[in-house]
């Protein structure tokens, strides 16, 4: 087990900033996520923290020594890849125990580290089968019982179990996350599937532009994610976005607005805001008490609806719509567009007038340059002359809104 800590590393291929004064502290027995896009930098860092590649500035520690200079086979770490690499020729035995056979390890000792690796990959039974006769999981296993047998005190992995089936992957999630607890080591794990992120990790280290976002437990990225890059990259599906206005008492729209308490809130009235909501944080106005706190009710046509089996996916237009029913691409990438998700016995069907709520305990804002300003907000404080309900799409301006629930301030 070892910490991992990274200081202002940079890494630059000629004009691309592939990583950007990353500042990244791993603690002992830690399984962290690298994740984001393709071409994010995620690979980049491991192989700085590998020592496959020399940061053009900044430094790396492994436990309490500077590696940055030092070779990959002195660092301490073994590496899983995407690409399996097995030898076709070997059978698994021979390619779990190669590194050790390289090293002139005892004959005992390497039998007894693979004994112990192939029983936690459960791979034992199968020490003479060669790779061919083993299938994807099971090859993808012999490579980790490779990496197990080193001793390690850091595991990277680099996109395991990538080219592995969808069932296949889900399987071995479960897997690593046992080894995990069996080695009680710490495991670094670059993926761009945030899925994949969210199940596994201890922390989530989400990047963008080379540039880290946020390293937070996954339940607190998806709760209160730092930005609106994490915002929209942790969660399936995406957390739905609508620019905006801040007004005295909310928040201004195109189609609606939404009434809250501004006060403490770091923008002010004028200062361009955008809302986000989760699809599960929206509701039909006729659900209006299962949110916490729903606003007013928001009027909307439905187009698509996706039957996931467990939920339904429907995509709602703002305002009149059109009558036009668009594909679920375009209906994301619309701005007068929001995602909700409903249990799957819901009445909807497919362009139905309705009216929504969103769950103001649970929407986000984000300021101009996309840092979060607030997870949550409360609903305005009654005032002596507050309007009804359907006065608040109009004037959120001034700061007044019935209560949800449906009874009115008097
Ligand atoms: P990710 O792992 O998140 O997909 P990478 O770390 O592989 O991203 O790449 C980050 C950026 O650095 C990309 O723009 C990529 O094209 C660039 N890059 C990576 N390796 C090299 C290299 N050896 N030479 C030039 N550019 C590279």
């Amino acid at each position: 087990m070892a910490r991992v800590r990274l200081d202002n590393v940079t890494k630059r291929y000629e004009d691309i900033v592939a990583v950007d004064d990353m500042n990244l502290e791993i603690e002992d027995g830690e399984f962290v996520c690298l994740v984001g896009p393709s071409g994010c930098g995620k690979s980049t860092t491991m192989e700085t923290i590998a020592g496959l590649t020399k940061p053009t500035a900044g430094s790396v520690r492994i436990g309490d020594t500077d590696v940055t200079s030092l070779p990959p086979k002195d660092r301490g770490v073994a590496m899983v890849f995407q690409n399996i690499a097995l030898f076709p020729h070997m059978d698994v035995y021979d390619n779990i125990s190669f590194g050790l056979r390289l090293r002139d390890y005892e004959r005992s000792e390497i039998d007894r580290r693979v004994d112990r690796a192939s029983d936690i990959v459960q791979l034992e039974g199968m020490l003479d089968r060669m790779p061919d006769e083993l299938s994807g999981g099971q090859q993808q296993r012999v490579a980790i019982a490779r990496a197990i047998v080193r001793n390690p005190d850091v595991f990277l992995m680099d996109e395991p179990l990538a080219n592995l089936d969808a069932k296949l992957r889900v399987h071995m999630r479960t897997e690593l996350q046992r080894l995990h607890k069996e080695l009680d080591t710490t495991i670094i794990y670059v993926t761009h599937d945030q899925a994949e992120a969210m199940t596994m990790s201890d922390r989530i280290a989400v990047i963008n532009d080379g540039r880290l976002q946020q390293i937070a437990p996954p339940l607190t990225c998806y709760n209160e994610p730092a930005n609106r890059f994490v915002a929209g990259f942790i969660g399936s599906p995406s957390m739905n976005f609508v620019d905006g206005e801040l007004a005295a008492g909310g928040l201004a729209t195109e189609h609606f607005d939404l009434a809250f308490d501004v006060d403490g809130l770091s923008a002010a009235p004028g200062d361009a805001v955008t809302l986000g909501v989760r699809p599960e944080d929206i509701y039909p106005a006729s659900d209006a008490d299962s949110a916490t706190s729903p606003s007013a009710a928001v009027e909307a046509t439905t187009d698509v609806l996706e039957p996931m089996g467990d939920e339904i996916f429907v995509y709602l237009t703002l305002g009149e719509g059109d009558g036009q029913t668009m594909t679920s691409e375009e209906a994301a990438a619309a701005s007068n567009q929001l995602l909700m998700s409903v249990p799957p016995d819901s009445p909807i069907g497919e362009d139905d007038r309705l009216s929504v709520v969103l769950d103001r305990s649970k929407v986000h804002l984000f300021a101009a340059s996309g840092e979060a300003i607030a997870h949550g907000v409360a609903a305005p404080s009654a005032t002596a002359d507050a309007p009804d309900a359907s006065a608040e799409t109009a004037q959120a301006g001034a700061g007044t809104e019935a209560d949800s629930g449906g009874t009115s301030h008097e």
